[in-house]
């Protein structure tokens, strides 16, 4: 099979078992990351990482945004998100990839923080696990940037979507990286933040692409209860901001701006949006 083939019937697989996002990047893109998460250093044969993303639907944050609801978010936005749906979706890719005589290696988003927990095995190898940067693939794949609230920001779904990887050894065209901006700059995410978590701005290089980045304390978000969760794989790690107050405004803000595919009849947020400050009291602000 010509490499120009497999890449549409990659992608048509791959959205008749679920993908919403499909990316694809070359080797070279990175040839800059440490080995610590390099995802090469896990398959040094690999030429091209397959970033594979499914929508958190809006619907599953709706309890969040009322504040009625938490834990559907943490199963169908989250947990069952990552390790059933999106899971089965990666697997069934790398099905694909095997059945023609490529090797493919299904990598889970583990957080960056649980690199090196393990032993080295041989001097000049990073020590296991090797932990690929999300965020960072999904920039080098074409498919998003980093928002100035520090999450991924895809045109299609703004900050709602988790992903998996696949690194093969099929050398397939690497999409363009993104060139037009999703965030607009509004500080909104920041101005709602009850615990002052976002400050500041920072310039993000990734494969060329500049990006404007606030400067997130995560400490501060270890401790919010506007809809943050800690990390569900390793309390140390960045928490789960997805369905954060910020992240929430941030949909709001995407949709209502028209800058984002995904829209609806109805507006995200109704009404002023719930907030629970340091020091435990309840508010409201107007995240419109
Ligand atoms: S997670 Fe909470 S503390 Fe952190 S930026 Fe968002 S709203 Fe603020
Ligand atoms: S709320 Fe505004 S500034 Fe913050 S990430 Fe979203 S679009 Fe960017």
């Amino acid at each position: 099979m010509f490499m120009s083939d497999l890449k549409p019937l990659l992608m048509e697989h791959a959205r008749s078992v679920g993908a919403d996002l499909i990316g694809f990047a070359s080797k070279e893109r990175f040839a800059d990351v440490v080995p610590e998460e390099n995802p090469f250093a896990i398959f040094p044969e690999g030429e091209t990482v397959i970033l594979l993303g499914k929508r958190i639907t809006r619907g599953a944050l709706r309890g969040v945004e009322e504040g009625t609801n938490f834990g559907d978010y943490t199963l169908f936005g989250s947990a069952w998100l990552d390790d059933n749906f999106n899971s089965l979706m990666c697997y069934e890719v790398t099905r694909f990839l095997e059945d023609r005589g490529f090797e493919a290696v299904p990598i889970f988003p583990n957080p960056t923080e649980a690199k090196g927990m393990g032993v080295s095995v041989a001097e000049g190898k990073p020590a296991p696990n090797v932990t690929p940067d999300f965020q960072l693939a999904a920039v080098l794949c074409g498919l998003g940037e980093i928002g100035y609230c520090g999450e991924v920001l895809t045109p299609e779904y703004g900050p709602r979507q988790r992903w998996q990887m696949i690194i093969t050894d099929a050398k397939i065209e690497a999409d363009p990286i993104l060139k037009e901006p999703i965030c607009n700059q509004c500080g909104k995410c920041a101005e709602v933040c009850p615990l002052g978590a976002i400050t500041g701005i920072k310039t993000v290089k990734i494969g060329g692409k500049k990006m404007a980045v606030g400067n997130i304390d995560y400490n501060l978000c270890r401790k919010c209860k506007n809809g943050a969760f800690p990390n569900r794989l390793l309390a140390r790690a960045k928490p789960d901001r997805l369905a954060a107050l910020c992240v929430r405004t941030c949909i709001h803000e995407l949709e209502t701006q028209k800058r984002i595919k995904n829209t609806f009849a109805n507006s995200f947020r109704k009404r002023y949006a719930w907030a629970i400050d340091i020091y435990d009291k309840s508010t409201y602000v107007d995240g419109d």
